[in-house]
């Protein structure tokens, strides 16, 4: 249903490396049209937020509305946001190091402005419209690059003292493992991210070049993509059903270490690979379920697929405003 407060429209804002999209949503959470123009990086903070401040007053135009319609705007940032200070003190992609990019921001804007986490922002989006929607708490964990997410209790987003709460990536799941960006070693994203993955299938691959892997990528490794390691290990390929066997049951740790820390009632799988739907969350499932501490219990975290796919990043920013502070 939708209150009487969450009535008019939002601008949610997905910065990312390569594009900015942004896109405008109703009260009850449906993208009604979205932009996407190029980042253009490296560019100086103040003339990004100019540029973006420029495609969503052109958007609004080329739908003939104006910033007099909108109530709020939201935007996913890939880095440290701080909400309190404006200041966004960390993003790699950008080169910025404390920089003040949300009050820029909040300078040429109209109107309230709420920002946070790229990847935050996107697991709020599955909160209010996709996978968790109606639940108490949700743990996203995206599989990419590496592995982030977020964590909803109790309808807050956890921000954790330092900003860097949700970094699932960096869960230690093999004492003395395979080494991580991050320093240490055997962190669950060098064994079960996205990039991950494709790697050790590449592995296999030139280990075993009759692999239906080296068929499916023209014999050109660097081809190989997650789709083609669901897809040769469904067709019974041996070299890539190892190597997806060997990922899940990795996996399976990272969700169970975090089912059996936050309880949450929903733990979303986000990321490309979740396109595989039950290709991927049904095996995942049957390795989690022993390891759950209270696998009795009727109230076990549910297992889901992120929903909203791409829209989550310009949803979730667009719903930020319903957040209030976070935790
Ligand atoms: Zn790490």
């Amino acid at each position: 249903m939708v209150t009487e407060e969450q009535k008019g429209y939002y601008v949610g804002i997905d910065l990312g490396g390569t594009n900015i999209a942004a896109g405008v949503t109703d009260g009850s959470h449906k993208v009604l049209f979205e932009h996407c123009v190029p980042t253009d990086l490296p560019r100086p903070a103040h003339e990004l937020a100019q540029a973006i401040y420029d495609m969503v007053k052109d958007m609004l135009a080329d739908h003939k509305m104006g910033f007099g319609n909108i109530k709020s705007v939201g935007i996913g940032i890939p880095g440290t946001v701080n909400r309190e200070t404006g200041m966004v003190e960390y993003a790699n992609n950008f080169g910025f190091d404390h920089v003040p990019f949300v009050s820029m921001i909040k300078e040429l804007f109209p109107c309230p402005v709420f920002a946070d986490n790229d990847a935050k922002a996107a697991a709020w989006g599955e909160y209010i419209a996709g996978a968790g929607q109606g639940s108490s708490s949700m743990v996203m964990m995206t599989l990419g690059t590496g592995v982030g997410g977020g964590i909803i209790l109790g309808g807050r987003l956890l921000a954790g003292y330092n900003l860097a709460a949700g970094e699932f990536g960096h869960m230690v799941i093999k004492e003395d493992g395979k080494p991580c960006n991050c320093g240490r070693k055997g962190c669950l994203e060098a064994y079960a991210s996205a990039s991950a993955l494709v790697e050790t299938a590449r592995e296999a691959a030139k280990r075993q070049s009759d692999s239906l892997l080296n068929h499916l990528c023209g014999e050109d490794l660097d081809r190989i993509n997650g789709r083609m390691v669901f897809q040769a290990a469904e067709a019974q390929d041996p070299a890539a059903a190892a190597v997806m066997e060997e990922f899940l049951t990795h996996l399976a740790v990272g969700v169970a270490n975090v089912i059996n820390m936050l309880q949450p009632e929903v733990l979303c799988i986000g990321g490309g690979l979740s396109g595989a739907k039950d290709k991927l969350l049904e095996p995942l499932r049957k390795k989690v379920e022993p390891m759950v501490y209270s696998r009795t219990s009727k109230r076990n975290a549910r297992i889901v697929a992120a929903a909203l796919g791409n829209g989550a990043g310009i949803i979730g920013a667009a719903g930020l405003w319903q957040m209030g502070e976070g935790l």
